[in-house]
């Protein structure tokens, strides 16, 4: 009797491993594996400084914030210091804090980074409601300093390297731009929590039966300053649900999973690339130890397999110092192995004076794009806008990006 129960219950446990390795997602291998195990952060004390004289206060208690320290230099100079949230870490040095004081006053502020880190980004104030890049009056960089000029006054204006995009933000945009008045079309789930607990949202997109119909994967905000890729991301979604003849029949017969934001503790914490276990996510993709990829890579391989989902396209917006395609050179094991070649000769035709630039190679460290590839015999492709790409001109490309990736999977007719 007792031995039949243990019988029985190994039995049973077996079943549940099985089951359970079942559901777990298939692990890829890389030729440069990166050790994605959790590492220390040094987390930006939250706090408001406040000098005397000029009556000055400079402060990070806001989400996206990115300020380390603040030291008056004289009555007309601060100081901020920088740091990044840990290190090894790319050149993406990322700003942001709040400034005031009591009456109006032209002040100076001098950006300081830790040794090996230079000033990149261009700042951008927002006031009143509108972001706008300094000009180059206004503002001196050069390998060894950086200066901003700027006219204070008791309404606090916000500096920072790019446009804040925090995850409230990117909620607000969804659920007015994607969701609204699409309520048939999209749904709104969660593919699980963050390191912190904040939700990781993915947007179910199709009309109709969801069964069968080919499967896209967009995906942003794995590295969280780099938001120029995000307003891509916006316009090409948008342009997906837009509900337009083109939109209508690739939905009719097409799935997109959309994930808008992929490391929203990053986001939130002002991080220059990492999430909150200090680690790059997007080396992340052959055995998902982190938890946002995890949840993620689960999430798509339960939706393709529970519903029978071919995933034949991946794409994965960031920004750099340039718009770029990084692709894939291995296609003859995809399902769409001309994809790339026919959406690039449309943008070109599109898009009024564009000219493609497309960095082909095989992904040998653990990035999406290589998952795409390695993983589901899929079209992996990195979406790269440039850090100061015209945001009007990010809006065209994001449209008309879409409209031909559309049109390509719908086949030759449109
Ligand atoms: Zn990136």
């Amino acid at each position: 009797m007792v031995k039949s129960t243990l019988k029985q219950s190994l039995g049973c446990a077996c079943i549940i491993l099985f089951l359970v390795q079942c559901n777990a997602p298939k692990k890829v291998k890389f030729e440069d594996p990166v050790n994605t195990k959790d590492k220390a952060i040094t987390r930006q004390q939250k706090k408001t400084y406040s000098f005397d004289q000029p009556k000055v206060w400079i402060s990070n208690e806001f989400n996206g914030a990115r300020l380390n320290n603040a030291v008056q230099i004289n009555d007309s100079v601060i100081e901020v210091q920088i740091n990044p949230e840990n290190t090894p870490i790319n050149k993406s040095p990322y700003f942001a804090f709040k400034v005031w004081s009591d009456h109006p006053y032209s002040l100076y502020i001098k950006f300081r980074y830790p040794e090996g880190f230079a000033h990149r980004y261009v700042p951008k104030i927002k006031s009143q409601g509108n972001w706008q890049r300094v000009d180059s009056i206004q503002f001196q960089s050069t390998e060894e300093s950086a200066l901003l000029q700027l006219n204070i006054d008791n309404e606090p204006k916000i500096i920072a390297a790019q446009e804040i995009n925090s995850t409230a933000d990117v909620k607000e945009w969804y659920s007015q731009n994607i969701i609204n008045g699409n309520e048939n079309i999209v749904h709104e789930f969660s593919a699980g929590t963050s390191v912190l607990g904040k939700n990781l949202p993915v947007l179910d997109i199709y009309s109709g039966n969801p069964e069968d119909k080919p499967l896209v994967i967009l995906m942003t905000r794995q590295h969280p300053p780099e938001v120029t890729g995000y307003f891509a991301y916006q316009h090409f979604l948008e342009t997906i649900v837009s509900g337009t003849p083109l939109s209508k029949e690739f939905l009719e017969n097409h799935r997109v999973l959309a994930f808008p934001i992929l490391n929203p503790d990053g986001v939130d914490m002002g991080h220059w690339r990492h999430n909150a276990n200090g680690i790059d996510l997007n080396r992340d993709w052959a055995k998902y130890r982190q938890a946002e990829i995890k949840q993620v890579v689960s999430y798509i391989t339960k939706i393709s397999k529970q519903d029978n989902n071919k995933i034949v396209l991946g794409m994965d917006f960031h920004s750099t110092y340039e718009d770029v395609f990084y692709t894939n050179q291995l296609r003859n094991t995809t399902t769409l192995p001309n994809f790339e070649n026919d959406w690039f000769a449309l943008l070109e035709k599109e898009i009024s004076g564009y000219k493609v630039n497309e960095a082909a190679g095989n992904s040998t460290k653990p990035v999406s794009k290589g998952w795409f590839l390695y993983g589901q015999n899929a079209t992996g492709i990195t979406y790269e806008i440039g850090d100061v790409t015209p945001r009007k001109r990010i809006a065209e490309i994001g449209e008309k990006s879409a409209n031909a990736m559309m049109r390509i999977l719908l086949g030759g007719s449109h």
